[in-house]
């Protein structure tokens, strides 16, 4: 196993550095620095199939798969097509196109409970843009989320927010006043009780309850068999929204993503990744009536330059055409292999631990307890993760470096594709196992 101090990607590293030099951190995106897990991030030059290619030439199978978009693949040739010809045609006009028509419609079909759609460019822009909805159709102000789930960099939405925050152990996120956050409820994942608890209290305030539909953001937590339904049901008691995140789930576990599997019906969704194929598309969409609140209908104002960009959409509309029912399949029967093999090999080495899925989503958690909430997912020894992360990498196997993450599979991922994965396990699952606590 390499360590934190050894250089095993020269050309990665001396790009970091150029990076450091001229972006915080090196990075765009704080989980991509190698932060909780130590090390060089790899600076990838190119992707096909299952897998990424560095710049030192080096290549790893991705279970990544750029935090979830690439369900099909790196370089799917339909999706290039696609996005060729699309660029051909001039790359954003700012007014309406068929692209924008073609993808509402490709979600609408698939979703029942959206029956109207908005694009927007990012998953933070569209729960940012359905609390916003929310609050404007209530005429209220407070909002409840969930410990550990993330939904993009809301200010409003982040506190307590998982992944980037448990993974560099901010206590709090500077910049974000108290007033934007005041109005926020924050709760324990998966207890009902307490969110009866808080609509005792603010039940005529609360404009909605956002939840990842599934959380992916504290690792992977299962939401119990009837919490995602008790919600909705205690948002219609007091007459405020349900809101689920999708931003993660939507069109990765099931066809009509954690709604497909799970069938409670909420007010408005928000999506991302999976539905933007690589490109810069998301959305939120739901109730017409609840919609129609929105500019230019309504007096709720939003709106975005490169909203529905004919690239973007032109991506997100060729994958979700692609993700058949056999893609879904492929995945469920992947993952639960992975994950099966995963557990033995720790299992083998003595290294407590706990796989926890949502779908065909999953993650490790260093633990033996169960993880219903973030404080459980708290509990586990990331440093573990770390020496399991690095024997991986070492063996090109490009993991999420945060041991509070999910697992992203894709379509491309076949048997050779997995035995590279299989044949890293055992020094894996021993560099685990061996590994010290700092
Ligand atoms: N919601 C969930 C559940 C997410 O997982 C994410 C990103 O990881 C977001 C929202 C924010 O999406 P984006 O990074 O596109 O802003």
């Amino acid at each position: 196993m390499s360590s934190a101090n050894e250089n095993p990607a020269p050309v990665s590293a001396a790009l970091f550095a150029r990076a450091r030099a001229v972006t915080p951190g090196g990075v765009n995106s704080p989980v991509r620095a190698f932060r909780a897990v130590g090390g060089t991030p790899r600076f990838m030059v190119s992707g096909r199939g299952p897998y990424l290619t560095d710049a030192d030439g080096r290549e790893y199978v991705d279970l990544v798969c750029s935090w979830g978009p690439m369900i099909l693949g790196h370089a799917h040739p339909a999706v290039q097509e696609a996005v060729q010809q699309a660029v051909a045609r001039g790359t954003s006009f700012g007014t309406p196109g068929a692209g924008e028509v073609e993808l509402a419609e490709e979600i609408v079909s698939r979703i029942a409970p959206v029956e109207q759609v908005r694009l927007v460019s990012s998953g933070t822009e569209a729960t940012m843009s359905a609390i916003r909805l929310a609050r404007g159709f209530t005429g209220r102000a407070k909002i409840v989320k969930f410990a550990g789930c993330y939904h993009g960099h809301v200010d409003a939405l982040l506190a307590a927010a998982g992944s980037g925050l448990a993974t560099f152990a901010l206590p709090d996120t500077p910049g974000v006043t108290g007033a934007s956050a005041a109005d926020t409820i924050v709760l324990p994942y998966n207890d009902l009780a307490a969110v009866e608890s808080a609509f005792a209290v603010h039940g005529d305030e609360i404009a909605c309850v956002i939840t990842e539909a599934a959380p992916g953001n504290m690792g992977v937590v299962t939401p119990r068999p009837g919490f995602n339904a008790g919600l909705k049901e205690l948002c219609e008691r007091h007459g405020a929204l349900f809101v689920s995140d999708e931003v993660m789930t939507g069109f990765r576990v099931s066809k009509a993503g954690w709604f497909g599997i799970e069938g409670v019906v909420p007010d408005l969704l928000t999506f991302g990744k999976v539905m933007g194929g690589g490109f810069p598309a998301a959305a939120f969409g739901g109730r017409s009536d609840v919609m129609a609140h929105l500019a230019p209908l309504g007096p709720v104002y939003q709106a975005g330059t490169l909203s529905g960009n004919p690239v973007a959409t032109a991506a997100g509309v060729t994958t979700l055409r692609h993700c058949t029912d056999a893609v879904y399949r492929h995945l469920d029967r992947v993952s639960l292999a992975l994950r099966t093999e995963v557990s033995a090999a720790l299992g083998k080495e003595g290294v407590a631990h706990t796989v926890s899925t949502a779908g065909n989503m999953f993650s490790i958690f260093f633990t033996d307890q169960p993880v219903h909430d973030y404080d459980q997912a708290r509990t586990q020894d990331a440093f573990r993760f770390s020496a399991f992360f690095h024997a991986m990498l070492d063996a090109g196997v490009y993991l999420p470096p945060s041991a509070y993450e999910a697992w992203f599979l894709s379509a491309a991922h076949d048997d050779a594709a997995v035995n590279r994965i299989l044949d890293a396990l055992p020094a894996a699952a021993r560099a685990a196992a061996s590994a010290q606590e700092n």
